[in-house]
């Protein structure tokens, strides 16, 4: 079952200090067409400048495409209005390289802000805050800055934040980059358990091969704003 469709889709930028007719510009996406479907992990791999992170903000519609259309949970967003975009952007959670946790707020205070910022009472929002910090492993955690965890750590409050609205779909911008390898595996199970638990839909992105191996059943490979190859994971990566 299809929840996310590329269709065709561009997004051309023009080119910082461009102006008038006939600057240049970028095609960081370039036409491409593209299902994933209810349930995947699905693996956006290639190299930096190849387009990936442009293809995730076509999803939340941080972008929009300049052709071909974006279909999230069955609406097309191409050019959906800003004020119609909340109830898609709701069910989309995101996590990022560099966590962008909160300094100022304790763990238990940044996994509880999006559920503030929709008004939750107080006493739902103590109960959700609780039962996602152990499904995540941080409950003794709950009242340490970010600046007192681990780089996995952090992740996994980034994780339980992402995960706090109940989201139909988790994009995963490198989020293991700044991670060592054993943290990476460890927090790779942690969203295989969010994949198969809540039947959430990943897709991840990442220059890094073995994270894709690690976790993805089906994968896209991008370069130059095309995806180059795609399909099962074990097809694509099968040796000759
Ligand atoms: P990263 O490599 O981590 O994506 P960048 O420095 O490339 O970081 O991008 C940071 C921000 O700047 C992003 O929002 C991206 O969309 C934007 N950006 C990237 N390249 C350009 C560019 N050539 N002109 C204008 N904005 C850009
Ligand atoms: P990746 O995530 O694979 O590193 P990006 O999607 O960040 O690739 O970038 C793809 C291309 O689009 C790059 O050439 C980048 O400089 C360009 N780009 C990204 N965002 C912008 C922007 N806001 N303005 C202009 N160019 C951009």
């Amino acid at each position: 079952e299809p929840i996310i469709v590329f269709d065709h889709v561009v997004k051309e930028f023009r080119q910082r200090g461009a102006s008038g007719k006939g600057g240049k510009s970028t095609r960081a996406v370039d036409d491409v067409t593209l299902t994933i479907n209810k349930g995947d992990i699905f693996g956006i791999i290639g190299y930096s400048g190849a387009g990936k992170s442009t293809l995730v903000r076509l999803i939340n519609a941080l972008e929009r495409p300049t052709g071909g259309t974006v279909t999230v949970l069955g609406t097309d967003i191409t050019t959906l209005p800003e004020s119609k975009l909340r109830p898609i952007r709701q069910k989309i959670g995101m996590i990022f390289q560099q966590f962008n946790l909160f300094s100022t707020k304790t763990v238990a205070q940044n996994v509880a802000y999006p559920l503030q910022l929709d008004h939750w009472r107080k006493d739902y929002q103590d109960r959700r805050v609780a039962e996602l910090l152990e499904f995540v492993g941080l409950s003794e955690h709950a009242n340490k800055y970010p600046s007192q965890l681990s780089g996995g750590q952090k992740q996994r409050v980034g994780i339980a934040r992402a995960l706090a609205t109940n989201p139909q779909i988790l994009l995963a911008d490198e989020a293991t980059s700044a991670l060592d390898p054993e943290t990476t595996s460890e927090v790779l199970d942690l969203l295989r358990r969010v994949n198969e638990r809540f039947g959430i839909t990943i897709v991840l992105i990442t220059h890094q091969m073995n994270v894709v191996q690690q976790i993805a059943n089906r994968v896209a490979v991008m370069s130059a704003g095309r995806v180059v190859e795609g399909g099962d994971v074990y097809d694509v990566f099968a040796a000759p």
